[in-house]
Formats: structure tokens, sequence, C-alpha cells
């Protein structure tokens, strides 16, 4: 597969640099520092027009592709992961299920608005018992007799929690129908009566991103916002993951990038025994290696989004993209921190924040040994 960038895909990544030089690095390190989740950079952020970058134009999309999006998420992560992260749940978390799995209706409704960066999406699928096991699903939705749903439960981790306009948001229909045909997807709004907002996350990185425990309490959810047909949740949310794996993948890749980059420059000013660090082979070897490790992942990460795109099966791709380059950003985040030395456990210095970062791309939309079943259970199929 040949990753030639268009023009179009250059405009999406200086979009993204633009934004990220001019109104991201300047305040990275206050707004890590103090767990900032900065609302009007956000909305700015959504207002750049990367949000609908693989979306038909008549939803407000930009009709281009899925590498467009990818390559800004990556672009975006270089300068300030938490915020890559805010964008990727918003598209490949909310507006994309929308899409694949929305009627007509909803997708005028909700889709558009969050195409066009007017609004900020989530996705809530984890709970306090389910976690990498999401069939265990404890949130409950009764059917009424007028159509609608009553919503009852908590999910917990949410990104965009309480800061998000519109929730994707999975719940048990019909125990009886067993965890994977019982679950059933709806649509929430943020000023729905009986939804509320519960523990704010206090993490080890992305501080700049916003991580919510969601709480329903009778929360009456009309007949129309349920996404798909009943009991097609556990698919909705498998299919979602899928996507957003990329995207995972993507802001990985962008962390290690970044990291790399600090690497290079500081081992060229650092004087140690009368010559620059980079003059070591010990050390430009360790670039060197690092810098190869993440080419590779970027291949990966591409080829995973050109299959997306491609409408061609790319679940494997997305989970071997997102293991892959997850443990190559912790990786070069680590050695990034060492050629940094003792500065480099310091967070004056950014490689500090970019382990601390990195570490969670091994984590959310399935941890890597969920990537690892994926890859093995297709492999040995
Ligand atoms: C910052 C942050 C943001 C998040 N954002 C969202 C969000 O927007 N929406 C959402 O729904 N969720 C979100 N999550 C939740 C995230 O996806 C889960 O934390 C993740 O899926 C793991 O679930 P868990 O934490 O319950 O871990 P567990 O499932 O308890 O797993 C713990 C460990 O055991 C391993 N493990 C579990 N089962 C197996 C097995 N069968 N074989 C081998 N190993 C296994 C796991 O890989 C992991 O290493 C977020 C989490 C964080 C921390």
């Amino acid at each position: 597969m040949d990753f030639n960038l268009t023009d179009v895909h250059q405009e999406f990544i200086n979009l993204a640099a633009g934004f990220g030089k001019k109104k991201l690095a300047p305040t990275i390190t206050e707004r890590d520092h103090q767990g900032i989740f900065d609302e009007d950079l956000v909305s700015e952020m959504l207002g750049l027009g990367l949000c609908g970058a693989y979306f038909e134009e008549k939803y407000g999309g930009a009709e281009c592709d899925v590498l467009s999006y990818i390559l800004a998420v990556e672009e975006l992560a270089k300068y300030d992961a938490g915020m890559s992260i805010t964008l990727s749940a918003t598209v490949s978390l909310c507006a994309n299920p929308i899409w694949q799995f929305g009627t007509e209706a909803q997708k005028e409704k909700y889709l558009t608005p969050l195409v066009e960066g007017k609004k900020l999406g989530a996705f809530g699928l984890t709970e306090p018992n389910a976690g990498t096991d999401a069939s265990g699903q404890q949130t409950v939705a009764v059917k009424n007799e007028d159509g609608s749903y009553t919503l009852n439960g908590s999910k917990i981790f949410i990104t965009n929690g309480g800061a998000a306009d519109i929730y994707i948001v999975f719940a048990m229909t019909d125990k009886s129908q067993g965890s994977h045909n019982g679950i059933s997807a709806f649509i929430l709004e943020k000023d729905m009566p009986g939804f509320t907002f519960g523990k704010k996350e206090d993490k080890l990185g992305i501080h700049t991103s916003q991580t919510m425990e969601l709480v329903f309490q009778d929360v009456k959810v009309p007949a129309e916002n349920l996404l798909g047909q009943e009991g097609q949740g556990f698919k909705i949310a498998m299919k979602t993951l899928d996507g957003g794996r990329i995207g995972v993948a993507a802001q990985a890749l962008g962390i290690a990038e970044a990291a790399l980059q600090d690497a290079v420059e500081y081992s060229k000013q650092r004087v140690q025994f009368g010559k620059p660090l980079c003059k070591f082979q010990s050390i430009s070897f360790k670039l060197a290696d690092m810098k190869m490790k993440v080419e590779a992942a970027r291949l990966l990460v591409y080829k995973a989004a050109c299959k997306k795109q491609e409408d061609q099966p790319f679940s494997v791709d997305a989970a071997i993209a997102k293991r892959v380059a997850s443990d190559v950003a912790m990786e070069i985040a680590t050695e990034a921190v060492q050629i940094f030395g003792g500065y480099g456990y310091s967070e004056e210095y950014p490689v500090a924040r970019h382990l601390r970062d990195a570490k969670i791309t091994q984590i959310y939309e399935g941890t890597n040994e969920v990537q690892l079943m994926v890859t093995s259970s297709a492999l040995l199929r």
C-alpha cells in the first residue's frame, strides 16, 4: 500500500499543526500541570473542520478520507495528547456510530452538529464491573408502554464526560437474550432529566482531557434515540471501538514522534565529556532505533485507516496498529526520558509528560491484551 500523501492530506496536517503550534504549545505545560480541560480551546479545535474529514458533505463533512482525520489526530497529539483524544472520542466514538448505525433523522439531529464541530461527543460503555468484559453491563434500560426507555445505572472513565453534549450509552435491555444480544445503544443528550455526572478522574496523564463518571437515574430516553436495533448494542460497541483504536494508535504515534523530536534536539545541545550527547554512538544508535520503530508504527496506523476508508474488514489491522503504536509510544517516551537523564524525570521538560501520556494508549479502547485476543482469534479461526 502506498502512502503518498495528497495535497488534501497535507492541508489537514497543516491545519492541526498550525493550531498545535499557535494555540496548544504555548500553554500545554500549564494546562497539563494544573489539569485544565480548556473548553474554549476545545471549541476552537472543533471549529477547525477536522471532525468532518471523512463524512459526507450532506452532514457537513469534507468528504475526504479517514487518513486525513487520522493525520490530524496524530498531529494534535504531538502538541497535546489530551486534546487529540478529545477530538478522537467525538469523531470515532460518537459521530461514527451514529453515521454507521443511525437513522436519517438521528444523523440530521446529532451527526451534523458533531461533524460541523458545534457539539462535543462521548461514548459510555465502561462500568465499574464491566471493563474489558464489556458484556457485563449493569446499566439497565426498561422499555415503557409509549416505546421510550428508562435508564438506570452508571458509567465510569468516560472521555469528555460532563463536557460533551451528545453521548452514546449502552445498557441492558433484555438480560434473557444473553449479554451479547441483550444490550442496546442509545443517544443521550447532556440535559436529559436524571442524567448527571459523578467523579472526575484524577489521572496519571492526558491531564488536558476530561474523564468523568456518568450517572443515570430514571433517565427517560425517547424511542427515536435507540441507536440501531434493540439488542444490537454489543455489536455497535465493538464496531465502534475498531475505528476508535485507529484514533488511539494515531494519538500514540504523535506522542512517540514528539518524544523522539525532543530527544533528538536535547542530544544535540547537552554536552558531557566535552561533546554533545548525540556524538556518542550509544545515543545516536538509540535515536536511530527509535526512529525505525516510529516509522514501522506509522505504516500500520495508516494502513488501518486506509482499510477503514476502503470499507475492507479492518478490525485486526486496527488491533495491530493500536498495540504496536502504543507499545512504541511507551518505549520511545521511556528512552527519551533516559536520554534527558535527570532532566527527563523533571516536569520542567516535556518528556515526562510524553511518558505519562503514552501509558493510557496501552489501556483504553481495549487494553493491549484485548488487541492480542482480537488478533489471535482471527489468526486461529
Ligand atoms: C483516561 C481513560 C479514558 C477512558 N475513556 C473511556 C470512554 O470514553 N468510554 C468508555 O466506555 N471507557 C473509557 N475508558 C475505560 C477503558 O476503556 C477501560 O479502562 C479499559 O477497557 C479496561 O477496563 P478496566 O479498567 O475495567 O480493566 P480490567 O478489565 O479490570 O482489566 C485489568 C487488566 O486485566 C487484563 N485482562 C482483563 N481480562 C483479561 C483476559 N481475559 N485475558 C487477559 N488479560 C485480561 C486487562 O488487559 C488489564 O490489563 C477510559 C479509561 C481511562 C483510564
